[in-house]
């Protein structure tokens, strides 16, 4: 367990005492009933037969995704969100919650350094922590992780196979963090989708969240099926086991 060494680690053992993963347990059984239905509703969905698309979100939880959580549940659409180990330290509520309507959720590591830049035990921790925390805060363990700044090679990949991760990319980047436009980030979006896509937004850019029921709308005008990156793999036939990098 990563939670035990390094300044990082220390730094958990201060925040997360035993009553918040008492807490977090006791408020994430009563939403599961909920995420179980939606969960269920999705796994019908065969994006072998079907045109699918997987928009995710990375970065959160923030103050904007709440809005972005009830924008996606107006338009029964499903998404992927790439949590950072830190925010979900001070927003708890909101990982919760993600995951209670039926989302896809995945480590984005602790502190969204660099991981190219670090040592093998450093990136090692940085993913575990990351994971740990959502967990802790959650009672969901993500097998899913999204290096930050896109930034992996062949170490990083190992280091998330030997932490039982596969490693989930893209095949559209909006950069909507530089657009910072919300007609500008939905005319990229839609230039960016294609059946089975993957499509990389951050539910911390209020433009995005501002965004997207525009989008949501015109990508559904196009047949489009907007389903968690599971669900999109499963379709392709491909398992996202530990070491597996996707699409
Ligand atoms: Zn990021």
């Amino acid at each position: 367990m990563g939670a035990r060494a390094g300044p990082v680690g220390s730094r958990l053992a201060v925040v997360v005492t035993h009553a918040l993963l008492a807490a977090a347990l006791t408020l994430s059984s009563a939403p599961a009933a909920t995420a179980a239905a939606t969960s269920a509703a999705e796994a019908r969905v065969d994006c072998a037969r079907v045109k699918c698309l997987a928009l995710t979100f990375d970065d959160g939880p923030g103050a904007q995704t709440p809005t972005l959580l009830k924008t996606l549940r107006k338009a029964n659409a499903k998404a992927t969100f790439f949590l950072v180990g830190k925010r979900v330290e001070e927003l708890p509520k909101i990982a919760r919650q993600t995951l209670a309507e039926g989302h896809a959720v995945g480590d984005h590591t602790y502190s969204h350094q660099s991981l190219r830049a670090l040592l093998d035990e450093e990136i090692s921790q940085e993913i575990r922590l990351g994971r740990d925390v959502i967990q802790q805060a959650t009672g969901y363990r993500p097998t899913m992780f999204r290096p930050p700044y896109g930034h992996t090679d062949d170490r990083v990949l190992r280091i998330a196979d030997e932490a039982g991760m596969s490693q989930i990319m893209w095949t559209g980047t909006t950069l909507d963090w530089s657009l910072r436009d919300a007609r500008k980030i939905t005319a990229t979006v839609l230039k960016l989708a294609r059946r089975d896509g993957v499509i990389l937004m951050h539910d911390t850019v209020p433009a995005t969240v501002k965004a997207m029921p525009g989008i949501l709308k015109e990508l559904k005008k196009q047949g489009y099926h907007l389903v968690t990156v599971p669900t999109l793999a499963r379709g392709g036939g491909k398992a996202l086991g530990a070491g597996v990098s996707y699409p």
